[in-house]
């Protein structure tokens, strides 16, 4: 089978640990050179070791996605780096769920800031270079709770629902403005990392925690749909994958 992978530019948010790092490593050991962001730098460094050691070509930068001027310098820094960039992985996200009752208002607005103002600032980062070159590809993690309704996700719920019609419209409008910006959606079920860890409420926790710990599968999983999407040749996209353990119902 053909790689398509092999020397593109892929920039992954979220890669200090479980989807991100997952996707950053698989990429990275098909030829991908890889761009790594998140905010903890030790992590980063870690896995760009590890990659490097492996013989893959890997950098990092500290990125708060919430800022679009730390995307912008990403982008930049990729662009310097490995000359062009070809893709996007728009994956930092995080899931404090829990009931609205309980009025977690700050945690509301952190997922708004990362989960949908994330993703546009990673977006309005690449467009002009996609746009010019009239090729890229923008991938992004949305959730089974972006399809789906589902009790302590009224937000984080929301947060994906929106992710999923913003890559919708992008995919169309790409289209029909002719620029070739492919577009793929993930929508993961329940994936072993450390996504629990960011939700407070406690009784939220523990049954989302015996949720995972019932059918939780490896984030190794996203990744191969990553590596799918991108290994398409350029005149093909899925852009919609809904991919979770087999035996979870959700
Ligand atoms: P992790 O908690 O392991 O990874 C989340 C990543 O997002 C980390 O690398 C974290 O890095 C990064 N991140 C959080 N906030 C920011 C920020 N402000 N700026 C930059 N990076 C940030 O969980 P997952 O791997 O599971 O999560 C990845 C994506 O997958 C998320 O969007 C999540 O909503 C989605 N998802 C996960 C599912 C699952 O079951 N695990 C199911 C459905 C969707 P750092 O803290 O270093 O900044």
């Amino acid at each position: 089978m053909q790689n398509n992978i092999e020397n593109k530019t892929v920039i992954i948010t979220g890669a200090s640990s479980g989807i991100g790092e997952a996707t950053a490593k698989q990429l990275a050991s098909k030829g991908a050179k890889v761009v790594l962001g998140a905010r903890r730098a030790d992590k980063l460094e870690q896995i760009v070791t590890d990659i490097t050691s492996a013989g893959g070509e890997a950098i990092y930068q500290v990125l708060d996605v919430a800022s679009q001027a730390e995307n912008d310098a990403i982008v930049k820094l990729a662009k310097e780096t490995f000359g062009r960039v070809d893709a996007i992985f728009l994956n930092a996200g995080l899931m404090p769920s829990s009931p609205v009752s309980a009025l977690k208002t700050d945690e509301w607005h952190r997922m708004v800031d990362v989960n949908i103002t994330g993703v546009l600032n990673g977006v309005a980062a690449v467009m002009p270079e996609f746009t010019a070159q009239k090729s890229g590809h923008i991938l992004a993690t949305s959730s089974v709770a972006g399809l789906k309704a589902y009790p302590n996700a009224a937000v984080y719920g929301g947060t994906k629902w929106f992710v999923r019609s913003f890559m919708e419209v992008l995919r169309m409008e790409s289209a029909m403005e002719g620029t070739n910006i492919r577009t793929a959606t993930i929508y993961p079920a329940a994936i072993n990392t450390e996504l629990l860890e960011t939700i407070s409420d406690k009784g939220t926790q523990e049954g989302m925690k015996a949720l995972y710990d019932t059918y939780g599968i490896s984030p190794d999983r996203i990744a191969d749909v990553v590596s799918f999407a991108l290994n398409l040749p350029a005149d093909t996209t899925v852009n919609e994958f809904t991919v979770g353990p087999a035996n979870q119902p959700w």
